[in-house]
């Protein structure tokens, strides 16, 4: 009773990810952030197979966290049975999935108003949704629920992703290179740098007529959270304030702690325990690691090149290497085809391979690590600048590209590498590129200064201690306060109207 009790006097935060491990992942880590400050509880919303398999690994016991199922059936939609995560689809079904996910707002409403029921007519203090779910933000408005999305994208990537969807500006020149009408600021964009369904748009297909209707519900919406850090993404968040003309509040870097990681699907097995060993076995910045995030690999020219430059480069190394394209992940792992003759040989002494999935967050906070070869998901990113870890950019889907120029040109702890799944890839340059981030170089030196730098900045924007708030601790604030302020204003517009 007295729990039942204590749980009504806390303020509720709906959470409603999209049905992608890219996506849950950090909703997840946003919920278990929020718990921690006490006073809210949280209802977290999601369809059957995915609450599923948070239910049976998350540490949910004494939690205010409150998993809760909206009705989906993957059949309904003709998508296969029980694909209800872009995990067990293959990307040509992904829009299918989203497409179908603009079905479950009947059922949203439903839940918002019994949640509003349960509670004796208290409204949820907010609902905080996905960058996909822009129809939430309507909903939330007609029920006068104070209403942000959620972005787990830098802001300037976000922005420029924004910016391209609306425009589809490489549609209107004949250039290779274009800039964004409503975002100068940022540099040119190639079409090297376009995701595949942005360089295929063309304003009828599914994907754009998608993005079309969600990114323009953003202005019901009362504002944006973004997992970033004010002070080096200015650029991309000013874009959003200008454009939705909405507060932005730069939250991050909101990561998941390792212990949560197994109920988000992929396990680490032995592997932590290897890594660790191994890495305490090398002398101190010495290790590049090199992973391209939970589900992207390479192709097997690209495959072939990468390991040329490893082995040229003389560097310590552990590879998260996973079946090149065109072949299933669960595969088994060909090394005598995928890799140079006599390759795993060459480098045993200071190579680690790992086949799919490495304990990344352990490896990046070890010391022995000097730099990180990445395909610029804003998780990684966050995880390595948390950690000091200047990066070699390998951008390869959606909004990579554009963390890469940001990481690059505006923050200078980034070289850009490659780009994209289908490029060519010479190991010499390759090799060079490696060199130039972990040698003595200047440009070397300067990097790792730079993402040294990052790292203090990031650990002052968290800074929530005797009172003393960094900036990211601080927008967080003001958002509950911004959430708190619209419902008491709704409450006083519904007195004085009765
Ligand atoms: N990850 C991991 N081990 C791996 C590959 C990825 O733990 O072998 C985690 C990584 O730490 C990060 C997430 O998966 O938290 C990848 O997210 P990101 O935004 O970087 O890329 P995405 O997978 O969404 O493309």
């Amino acid at each position: 009773m007295a729990e039942e009790r204590k749980d009504r006097e806390r303020e509720n935060v709906v959470i409603f990810p999209f049905m992608a491990q890219g996506h849950i992942i950090p909703f997840l880590a946003l919920a278990l952030h929020i718990e921690r400050r006490k006073g809210y509880s949280i209802t977290f919303l999601n369809t059957p197979l995915n609450i599923a398999k948070l239910r049976s690994s998350l540490p949910l016991g004494s939690s205010s966290i409150r998993l809760l199922e909206i009705p989906f059936s993957s059949s309904d939609h003709g998508l296969p049975p029980n694909s209800e995560n872009t995990d067990v689809l293959p990307y040509c079904h992904v829009i299918r999935l989203i497409e179908a996910s603009t079905t479950l707002r009947p059922s949203f409403e439903k839940i918002l108003r019994d949640l509003i029921g349960q509670n004796h007519g208290r409204k949820p203090l907010c609902v905080v949704a996905d960058i996909f779910f822009g129809w939430t933000a309507t909903v939330a408005k007609e029920l006068g629920i104070f209403h942000a999305v959620f972005s787990g994208c830098s802001g300037f990537g976000l922005a420029c992703y924004y910016s391209l969807w609306l425009n589809l500006p490489h549609r209107k020149v004949d250039s290779d290179e274009f800039s964004l009408p409503d975002f100068e600021e940022a540099s040119t964009i190639h079409v090297s740098q376009l995701p595949l369904n942005i360089f295929e748009a063309d304003g009828e297909d599914p994907w754009s007529k998608f993005q079309k209707g969600n990114l323009s519900a953003w202005v019901d919406s009362n504002g944006v959270l973004f997992n970033t850090i004010r002070d080096f993404d200015h650029l991309g968040l000013l874009y959003f304030r200008r454009k939705l003309n909405r507060p932005v509040w730069p939250i991050g870097p909101v990561l998941l702690p390792s212990e949560s990681r197994a109920s988000v699907g992929k396990q680490n097995g032995q592997t932590s325990e290897l890594c660790r060993e191994w890495l305490n076995s090398k002398p101190l910045n010495s290790v590049l690691f090199v992973s391209f995030g939970s589900m992207n690999t390479i192709s097997a020219s690209q495959m072939m090149q990468l390991a040329m430059a490893l082995e040229k480069s003389g560097k310590t190394f552990i590879w998260v290497v996973r079946p090149p394209i065109g072949f299933d992940i669960n595969s088994e792992f060909r090394a005598q085809e995928w890799l140079p003759e006599g390759f795993e040989e060459s480098v045993s002494s200071r190579g680690l391979l790992v086949h799919n999935w490495a304990p990344q967050v352990e490896i990046l906070s070890h010391e022995a690590v000097s730099a990180f070869l990445t395909h610029c998901g804003w998780n990684s990113v966050l995880e390595a600048l948390s950690n000091g870890v200047p990066l070699l950019g390998w951008p390869m889907a959606a909004e990579q590209f554009y963390n890469s120029v940001l990481l690059e040109k505006g923050i200078g702890v980034c070289v850009e590498v490659a780009r994209g799944k289908k490029c060519e890839v010479r190991y010499e340059d390759l090799a060079g590129k490696i060199e130039l981030v972990m040698s003595d170089s200047a440009k070397g030196k300067e990097m790792r200064r730079k993402a040294c730098e990052v790292k203090e900045m990031i650990k002052s924007a968290m800074k929530d201690e005797n009172g003393l708030k960094g900036s990211s601790s601080k927008a967080l604030d003001d958002f509950f306060s911004a959430a708190m302020v619209a419902r008491q204003n709704t409450l006083e517009g519904c007195n004085s109207n009765n």
